[in-house]
């Protein structure tokens, strides 16, 4: 069976960039599209590039004020707006930040839109998931909420259950917040505990049954994790019974990412993406909008986490077993200076010691 599937890759999407000492480098993503078209992953699918999206479409969840603030925060001269977060260390400000925001926002929107006409089955933007923005205001990292714009866009044209799943290693609040009183979409976030890191939030409330938190302890590993997910993540989709599903694939849930603490390798990580995938057609026809997220380890983990979850999508999933590409290791070195992996897995045995 061959899927159609759509994946966006479009160097214009490397704007998003908040400056040289912000650990969201667009380099994580230039090196995950790298590995992938290196791999083969891109070989059967649909590539194209972003478009931007309309100020309508982002005000489907995000205030006109606040999308006019950061218009104007992102241009020359570029001034702060600390009462809406623009500025701070979290979220800089940079020239032509409207812009750069709104083509993350196209470039998910395009997905859902793809998925729901049928053109394709899954449809992947790993340059998405800004999972924390809210409403007005810029949070994490975040200055549209790319995934709740989709979502909203999706129950513009008719949806009527939407389920949003959410393994970024911090809170999925932003989209939380834009649908806790939606009955329409069901948001699940798996993430190290609120009491330990950033926002805070994301404890079980039993007054929101729709807003599903699953808070874990610094630590938790590949074999915890799924325990966790599985105990709760297919039981809930299958009890709302979604026509359509959305996920975040953060990948800073990893053992080796510098903001936080659980312990998670490539190889679960690849493996939520696999089970993510199946319950896409298992409930939902197949219909699947995966997102990135979150992950801040750029040369060892995120290339790796987001090319599993690309080839899972387009049904060529990735031995862990397979050495990295030659000329991909050598990118790794040259965009980074730091030491390339040499297999696509973390728990299989490395290549012989002093060869890469
Ligand atoms: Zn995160
Ligand atoms: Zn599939």
């Amino acid at each position: 069976m061959s899927e159609r599937v759509l994946v966006i890759e479009d160097p214009a999407l490397a704007a998003y960039d908040f400056g040289p000492s912000h650990p969201l480098a667009p380099v994580r993503v230039e090196l995950t599209m790298a590995l992938a078209r290196a791999l083969g992953v891109l070989d059967a699918v649909t590539v194209e590039p972003a478009p931007v999206a309309s100020d309508a479409q982002i005000e489907l969840v995000h205030d006109r004020d606040y999308v006019e603030a950061v218009r104007r925060a992102g241009t020359a001269p570029l001034c702060a707006d600390l009462a809406r977060q623009l500025g701070t260390p979290d979220n800089p400000v940079f020239e032509g930040m409207h812009e750069a925001s709104a083509r993350v926002v196209g470039a998910s929107v395009r997905c859902a839109e793809a998925v729901l006409s049928g053109e394709v089955e899954h449809a992947v933007n790993v340059y998405g998931g800004l999972h924390h923005a809210m409403r007005g205001h810029a949070w994490g990292f975040c200055v549209y909420n790319d995934p709740a714009v989709a979502i909203a866009r999706m129950l513009e044209l008719g949806e009527r259950r939407i389920a949003y799943v959410d393994v970024d290693v911090h809170h999925g609040d932003g989209v939380e917040a834009a649908f806790r009183d939606d009955d329409r979409v069901l948001t699940i976030s798996l993430h190290e505990s609120g009491r330990y890191l950033f926002p805070g939030t994301g404890f079980p409330d039993p007054d929101h049954p729709l807003s599903v938190n699953v808070p874990l302890e610094m630590g938790t590993g590949d074999a915890a994790w799924h325990d966790a997910f599985e105990s709760v993540v297919p039981g809930e989709l299958a009890a709302f019974r979604p026509e359509v599903l959305v996920s975040q694939h953060g990948c800073d849930s990893h053992m080796l990412d510098p903001l936080a603490h659980l312990a998670l390798t490539v190889d679960g990580q690849g493996a939520a993406a696999v089970r993510l995938h199946d319950l896409a057609h298992e409930l939902c026809g197949g219909r699947w909008v995966a997102l990135g997220g979150g992950g801040y380890e750029r040369a060892q983990v995120v290339p790796r986490a987001w090319t599993h979850l690309l080839a899972v999508a387009a049904g060529r999933p990735v031995d862990p077993s397979t050495p990295t590409p030659e000329e991909w290791r050598a990118l790794v070195t040259r965009l980074t200076g730091e030491l390339p992996p040499t297999r696509m897995g973390d728990l299989v045995a490395p290549s012989s010691p002093g060869v890469t």
